[in-house]
């Protein structure tokens, strides 16, 4: 897999730097090299150099998820793969929240009532993986933020995209720099520690990669709003639309609920009445599509 990236890498910066004279590129994707760079521009000396070892390549085949790859001997980076669905969900899923977070805005209830059929057909849309992805690739997702630069809504759907990928990333990253990603470190140990103890530590893992995103993410924000703060929490809604029991932990991943409940208090101690507020946003966002999905959840998870 490794050598599957480096490969990516080298071909891409061989073809881009012919024509743009750029030597270092974090991404085969100009718009995740764009957020690298954001991280690298706000970071502070110890942690720039760190930074600049980063490459993530985006992969052609389908898959909801991103990883931070072990690290290798015969590169001394931080690699870290993702799939190209993962751009075009999180696009969508911004723009579904966005109508929710744009209608709370409107004192006209009609107004508010219009811009329903819309978050409908993007929910549906999000639950057919199939139909998304022949969309994506028929007519380009993000042609309407072209449509109407000004668009209020569009500036909230835009800002929870960016935030929430740097959030996607930034948890990747933590990976890294937290070592979980040596080989010769967590790997090795835990084949001589009980299983449940390992479960345990991978659990912790995932909280520590979490909280590196979130704090990167807060850190690097220009213009940090509420929308930037809700990011990493609409991140987890979006991973539990596939996902029957987000209540439930996996062999290798804590529950997405605690995961949820983790970043909420991280948002708290950042400030405790927004927390309170994108609590309540978060539940009226996830009864609404456990509505809409005819309970597709059997718990509220969120509470
Ligand atoms: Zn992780």
């Amino acid at each position: 897999m490794a050598q599957k990236i480096l490969k990516e890498q080298e071909d891409f910066g061989n073809v881009t730097n012919s024509y743009l004279g750029r030597e270092m590129w974090y991404s085969n994707d100009f718009f995740i090299n764009s957020l690298i760079l954001n991280f690298i521009t706000d970071a502070e000396d110890d942690l720039v150099n760190e930074l600049k070892k980063i490459y993530v390549g985006v992969l052609g085949n389908p898959g909801l998820d991103a990883e931070a790859i072990n690290m290798d001997d015969e590169f001394e980076g931080y690699l870290i793969k993702t799939h190209f669905d993962i751009d075009i969900q999180l696009d969508l899923f911004s723009h579904f929240v966005s109508y929710h977070l744009y209608g709370m805005q409107l004192s006209d209830e009609r107004a508010r009532f219009n811009l329903l059929p819309e978050m409908c057909e993007k929910l549906l849309l999000l639950m057919d993986k199939e139909a998304l992805l022949k969309k994506a690739i028929l007519e380009d997702v993000h042609d309407d933020l072209e449509v109407d630069i000004k668009s209020p809504r569009l500036n909230i759907a835009t800002d929870l995209f960016v935030a929430g990928m740097s959030f996607i990333l930034g948890h990747e990253i933590g990976h890294h720099f937290l070592k979980h990603t040596e080989s010769n470190g967590r790997n090795l140990v835990s084949k001589f520690i009980p299983t449940d103890v390992t479960y345990n530590q991978r659990y912790l893992d995932e909280f520590a990669a979490d909280d590196f995103g979130f704090n990167l993410l807060i850190r690097g924000m220009k213009k940090r709003n509420d929308n930037t703060l809700f990011a990493p929490l609409i991140v987890i809604l979006m991973l539990a639309l596939y996902d029957k029991h987000p209540e439930e932990a996996s062999q290798y991943h804590p529950s997405l609920r605690d995961r949820y409940l983790n970043l909420l208090s991280r948002v708290s101690e950042h400030n405790e009445a927004i927390a309170l507020t994108l609590q309540r946003i978060f539940n009226d966002i996830a009864t609404w599509i456990n509505h809409t999905l005819l309970g597709y959840w059997k718990t509220e998870w969120w509470k």
